[in-house]
């Protein structure tokens, strides 16, 4: 089966259209153990360190069997490493599909017309028939995986199920074949339903929000730490499966509603939207604290952060940003800052 990978850091990516055309898509996530020597040739020093590391990853080649690349508006880093990846990266199919920022009806149409232009450019090149019946079955698919996910996320919010796995759990559906990864779900709802928790009652429980954190190593580093992510609004996450896609309307203003109605993602603004999303999540998952992880020079992360540090002080809920690299020892180098917060909450 064909492979298409996207480049998207708001989880803004109609996966429907790409499983309608018999089309895998795969999530590209960094690597946070190899060098990035050739990336840092195309783009200057003060750009985001995990979109450096994808380029750095397309740069020396993705696997074979992956044939192209959708990179989804999500922030300025993201949008001119896409010009980058055209003049220097070999694949077939390129595509920018340009999510708007906005959610008044002109976004929505906008959004609509550039989805349509990436079917009409998907059957050209692979010569498929994505027709309304597949795309209506493909959201039925992913309807479903969203419904399992938010199942499975209930066992990590009653600490049964660990962050770290669910986290992992997570990212597989984004690089699965779509009936592989139900698979996978149904068999591990099966086996929470008769799983008794062994963590740790007395782990802080936490909000995690920021930049995409895309290492499992480091949300096994928060564990280590005691801390327990109760609830996210993460793209490997609960913005994976915030809500389903409407399986009345016409699938394309279906798809593109769906990603419009979402909460914003950290790589957008306004920041007072983004801070009633967590208000609310912190509020209803009564949790001990907030960290806010920017990776280094993620602009739209460090933007928001004085707005929420102010907004969360006033509110007297515990609130800790950390900016950090995108390798494992630099979380090592954290260990402090982490511990700190965690004996004041
Ligand atoms: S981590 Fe931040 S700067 Fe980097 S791609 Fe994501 S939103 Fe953009």
């Amino acid at each position: 089966m064909v492979k298409i990978a996207y480049f998207d850091a708001c989880i803004e990516t109609p996966e429907e259209i790409l499983v309608a055309a018999d089309i895998t898509p795969i999530r590209l996530f960094g690597n946070p153990m190899i060098g990035i020597d050739e990336a840092n040739e195309h783009i200057p020093p003060n750009h985001c360190v995990w979109a450096r590391n994808i380029l750095q990853q397309a740069l020396k080649g993705l696997s074979q069997d992956i044939k192209g690349i959708i990179a989804t508006h999500g922030c300025d880093c993201t949008n001119r490493e896409f010009d980058i990846w055209l003049e220097s990266v070999n694949l077939e199919f390129f595509y920018f599909l340009n999510a708007p920022l906005k959610r008044d009806n002109a976004a929505l149409k906008f959004f609509m017309d550039d989805i349509k232009e990436l079917i009409i450019q998907l059957e050209d090149k692979f010569n498929v028939n994505i027709t309304t019946e597949k795309i209506n079955r493909a959201i039925k698919e992913m309807n479903y995986i969203r419904d399992l996910l938010r199942e499975i996320s209930k066992y990590r919010e009653r600490m049964i199920l660990s962050s770290s796995i669910f986290h992992d759990l997570v990212k597989n559906v984004q690089q699965m074949e779509k009936d592989k990864a139900k698979e996978m779900l149904e068999s591990k709802l099966n086996e929470l339903k008769t799983t008794k928790s062994s963590l740790d009652k007395k782990m802080k429980k936490i909000l995690l929000t920021g930049s995409v954190i895309d290492d499992t190593e480091f949300i096994k580093f928060l564990e280590n730490l005691k801390y327990h992510i109760i609830i996210d609004d993460l793209c490997i996450g609960t913005k994976y499966f915030w809500n389903n896609v409407d399986e009345t309307d016409d699938p394309i203003r279906a798809l593109a509603k769906y990603h419009l109605n979402k909460p914003i993602y950290s790589t957008k603004f306004p920041s007072y939207e983004r801070f009633k999303t967590l208000k609310t999540l912190a509020e209803q998952y009564n949790v001990d604290g907030i960290i806010n992880i920017a990776q280094k020079f993620c602009e739209p992360v460090l933007y928001s952060h004085p707005y929420f540090s102010k907004k969360f002080r006033e509110l007297g809920i515990p609130y800790l940003f950390v900016e950090m690299e995108y390798n494992r020892e630099s979380y090592r180098q954290l260990t402090t800052r982490f511990e700190a917060f965690a004996e004041m909450i």
